[in-house]
Order: structure tokens, then C-alpha cells, then sequence
């Protein structure tokens, strides 16, 4: 006789789940709404700056073809290498998370033929970047970046502007001690010889050298320039330099801009050993550093000229420069140096109701101090009135309005004066102006246009 073998459907079938993990992932975090103030004030910082510098917003999707950034960003880069988070879509299209956001912004400005646009084409954007890196302080998985990029010129004076709107963005976030930092590492063409003598000595030097750094030789030799390995340093302190082997049309530019610079009064210095991690630039590089911080130092912001990487990616000759602070960094050290967050306004006035009825209408009258920009708070869910006027009184308003059953039947509504105590009752259609005027002009808090 066959035995047959007891086969459970799949309905009665049970799929073990796995635990809901209540946590972020790792090096990835909640910006909470204690912190928002940090984080609204460089929005408006910057958004303002980008406008005033005459930069015009641009967003673009957090994923794209993954070979956007391999191709841009360079093969041999620590970002492409070892950092990418890149995953194939059920469609089969190989994607990835932006791990920065010049390259994107590239593909959107050829993609949208902004090169019919007068230049040079401003572009400001903003948000999260993705890097699959050690999540160690100041460096995260997610991060916020806040870019600025310009398309189309090449006069260093340019070079210069995008330096001084760095600085100027650090400098209104009230860090004021800072430091530029920049650099040239030229065109292919004088980067080549230079790269070839690099590699001599490096090749000379190479027992000293950390495993990376031997690899990086072969790949990116510029990179073991600015590796933070003591004995890298202590190699890359006797390299021969990138400004000491500019073709003359890169030293001319190199040259232009620290005059542009001397002018402005910026403080800058001349680090020959800074390369930036990306295989895109050309000529100027640069980077922000906080002066005043002492022991362990991270830059906040960095950037440089990418005249060639428009034309690799199949668009016009279009000369170009960028730079981006990273907002994490940035607010860690306005904290560290107590730089003002912004001040959230607060409610001068409280809406207090009792009763169904006035429930009912209390939300109205509260839509319509709103719309007349009059801030006002409220605690719906209370229903007695001592709980509502302690909340009152914690916020510090100026005046509680109260709403009874008597007040909702007459069209009237009462003002209480917290300072003074004194009440009236008014009618209903007078509040707005009433408030308004009670309200010192300048006390009235607009909130929105
Ligand atoms: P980059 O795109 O590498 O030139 O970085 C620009 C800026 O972003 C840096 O100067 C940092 O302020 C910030 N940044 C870069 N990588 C990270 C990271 N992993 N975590 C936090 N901030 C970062």
C-alpha cells in the first residue's frame, strides 16, 4: 500500500514573521520636532541665499540608474566602491539611492534642455543622500545635503562667487569662525603628468603606505593625498603638488581666483593636499572647515569645478562648479558654538470652549484667526475650562478667548486679559479686529501670507 504524505495546504501553512524592529536602521535617525528649529533655520537660510544669488530651485528623485553615479562619481571612488546603496527593481532596472545629488542634477539639466537657459543656469537642491558607510559621529548612512551648482561659466570669478556664497550661508548660520580651503587639481590634461609623477612617488614611498592607499595608487592616487592615516600624511607632506604642475591655462584660472578671493577679504588658505573624494573635478576644489573646533575635524561643506562631466554625460561642452554643506554637520556645530535656531513664533492667544455647542463653533472661530494671521492655540479635547486656562496660562498668551454655551447662543465670545485678569464680551463678527488691535501692531504674529 502507497502512503500517501500529508501535504498542508498553503492556507493552513503558517509563515513564521519576523519581529518588528522598532528602530531605525543603522546610521540613519529621526530628525524629532525638538530639533526642527536647527533645521528650519538653515532651510530659510539657505533657500533665501539661493535666492538672493539669484539660484533657482530644483528636486530631482532620491533613486536613479545606479551607473549615473558610477559613471560620474568615478569607479574608483570610495562613494561607487564601497558605498552605494544599489538594488535591482522588479522591472530589472539596476537603481540606486543618490549618495550625492550633483550627478542627478546633471542628468536633469541635460535631460531638460536647461542648457537654452542664460547662464550661467543657477540651480539650488536639497535633501537626504545615501552612503553605506561606517556610521561613526558626524558621518551617517542618511544624510542632508544642501547643494548649489551653476552651469555654463567658466571665468573664475564664478569660482570665487560660489566660495563666497559658502561662506556667507556659514557665516548668517552664525558660525563664524571658519576657514576656507582651496585647491587646484587642474585639467586631464596637466593632471595626467601630474598624476604620473604622483605615482613615481608614491610608488617610492609605497612600504609606508596603508592598504588603501596602495590600492587607491593604482585607482585614485590623488585620494592617498588627503588619506587621514598618519603615516599616509606624513608621505603625502613631501608629494609633490598638484598648483606646482598646472598647465597655464589652469594656473592663469588658479591664479584669478585667489585674486578674486584676496579681494572679497575671505579667510582662506591654500591646502595643497586637498583633492575631494569624487573623480568629476577639474581645476578648483574647496572646502569649509570650522577654525575654532579643536581635536577631531570634519569639513562641513566642500565642493569644486566639473567642467568636463556635462560632455562625459552626453550633454553640450558646459563648464560647471558645485559645492554642498552637509546639514548634520552644520547644526552640530552651530550647537557647539550655541549659533541661534529658529525662533518658532509662539500663540498670544488661546481658544478656550465649554460645551457642545461652543465645541462645535470653536473650530471655526479658530479658522478664522488663522486665516487673519492671528496665532492662537487650543485644546480641543478638554472639556472643563480650569484645564484649558492652565494650559492658557503655561503658554504665556496674551489674551484666552471663551466660548460658553451662553456666549455660542448670544454671537458673543469673552476675552480674557491674562495679565490683568479684566474680561469683556464682544460680538462675534468684531473678534478678528478686536484682537487685532489688542495686539500691538508689531505683536501681531503673521505667520503666513
Ligand atoms: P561630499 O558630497 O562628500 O563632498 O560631502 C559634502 C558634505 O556632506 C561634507 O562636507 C559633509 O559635511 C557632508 N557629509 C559627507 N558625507 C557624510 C556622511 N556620511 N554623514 C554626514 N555628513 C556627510
Amino acid at each position: 500500500m502507497i502512503k500517501l504524505k500529508k501535504v498542508k495546504s498553503a492556507k493552513t501553512m503558517k509563515v513564521k514573521e519576523e519581529p518588528l524592529v522598532l528602530h531605525t536602521l543603522r546610521g540613519m535617525k529621526d530628525i524629532l520636532p525638538n530639533d526642527q528649529p536647527y533645521w528650519e533655520q538653515v532651510r530659510r537660510t539657505t533657500e533665501r541665499l539661493s535666492r538672493e544669488y539669484g539660484f533657482l530651485r530644483l528636486d530631482t528623485p532620491l533613486l536613479e540608474f545606479s551607473n549615473l553615479f558610477t559613471r560620474s562619481i568615478g569607479e574608483g571612488t570610495d562613494i561607487v566602491e564601497k558605498e552605494m546603496y544599489t538594488f535591482v527593481t522588479r522591472g530589472g532596472d539596476k537603481v540606486a539611492l543618490r549618495p550625492e545629488l550633483t550627478a542627478g542634477n546633471c542628468r536633469s539639466y541635460i535631460q531638460n534642455g536647461m542648457n537654452v537657459l542664460s547662464k550661467p543656469v543657477k540651480i539650488f537642491s536639497t535633501g537626504p543622500v545615501y552612503r553605506y558607510d561606517r556610521p561613526q559621529e558626524g558621518r551617517y548612512r542618511e544624510h542632508y545635503q544642501v547643494n548649489f551648482d551653476a552651469y555654463g561659466e567658466q571665468d573664475p570669478i564664478l569660482d570665487a562667487q560660489m566660495i563666497q556664497v559658502a561662506h556667507r550661508i556659514i557665516q548668517t548660520l552664525g558660525i563664524k569662525s571658519v576657514q576656507m580651503q582651496v585647491n587646484s587639481i587642474g585639467c586631464p590634461a596637466c593632471r595626467k603628468d601630474y598624476r604620473e609623477l604622483l605615482v613615481n612617488y608614491l610608488e617610492s614611498k609605497k612600504l609606508k603606505l596603508c592598504q588603501d592607499c596602495k590600492r587607491r595608487m593604482g585607482t585614485n592616487p590623488l585620494r592617498v593625498l588627503d588619506c587621514k592615516e598618519d603615516k599616509c600624511s606624513q608621505v603625502a607632506a613631501l608629494a609633490p603638488q598638484s598648483v606646482d604642475h598646472l598647465c597655464e591655462e589652469c594656473r592663469v584660472h588658479f591664479k584669478t581666483l585667489l585674486e578674486y578671493l584676496d579681494e572679497l577679504d575671505l579667510p582662506y588658505i591654500i591646502n595643497p593636499h586637498l583633492v575631494r573624494g569624487l573623480d568629476y573635478y577639474t581645476k578648483t576644489v574647496f572646502e569649509v572647515w570650522s577654525s575654532a573646533e579643536e581635536g577631531k575635524k570634519l569639513s562641513l561643506g566642500g565642493g569644486g569645478r566639473y567642467d568636463k562631466l556635462i560632455k562625459m554625460m552626453g550633454g553640450e561642452d558646459t563648464p560647471a562648479i558645485g559645492f554642498a554643506f552637509g546639514v548634520e554637520r552644520v547644526i552640530a556645530e552651530m550647537k557647539r558654538v550655541q549659533a541661534k535656531p529658529y525662533k518658532l513664533p509662539r500663540p498670544k492667544v488661546f481658544l478656550a470652549q465649554l460645551g457642545n455647542l461652543a465645541k462645535k463653533k470653536s473650530l471655526r472661530i479658530f479658522s478664522e484667526l488663522e486665516k487673519n494671521g492671528i496665532l492662537t492655540a487650543e485644546s480641543f479635547g478638554r472639556g472643563s475650562l480650569k484645564s484649558q486656562l492652565r494650559i492658557a496660562n503655561k503658554l504665556g498668551v496674551e489674551f484666552t478667548l471663551i466660548l460658553g454655551q451662553k456666549e455660542t447662543l448670544d454671537g458673543t465670545v469673552i476675552v480674557k486679559n491674562m495679565i490683568t485678569g479684566a474680561q469683556e464680551t464682544v460680538s462675534m463678527d468684531k473678534l478678528v479686529d478686536l484682537i487685532k488691535k489688542k495686539l500691538k501692531a508689531d505683536n501681531v504674529v503673521v505667520y503666513h501670507n
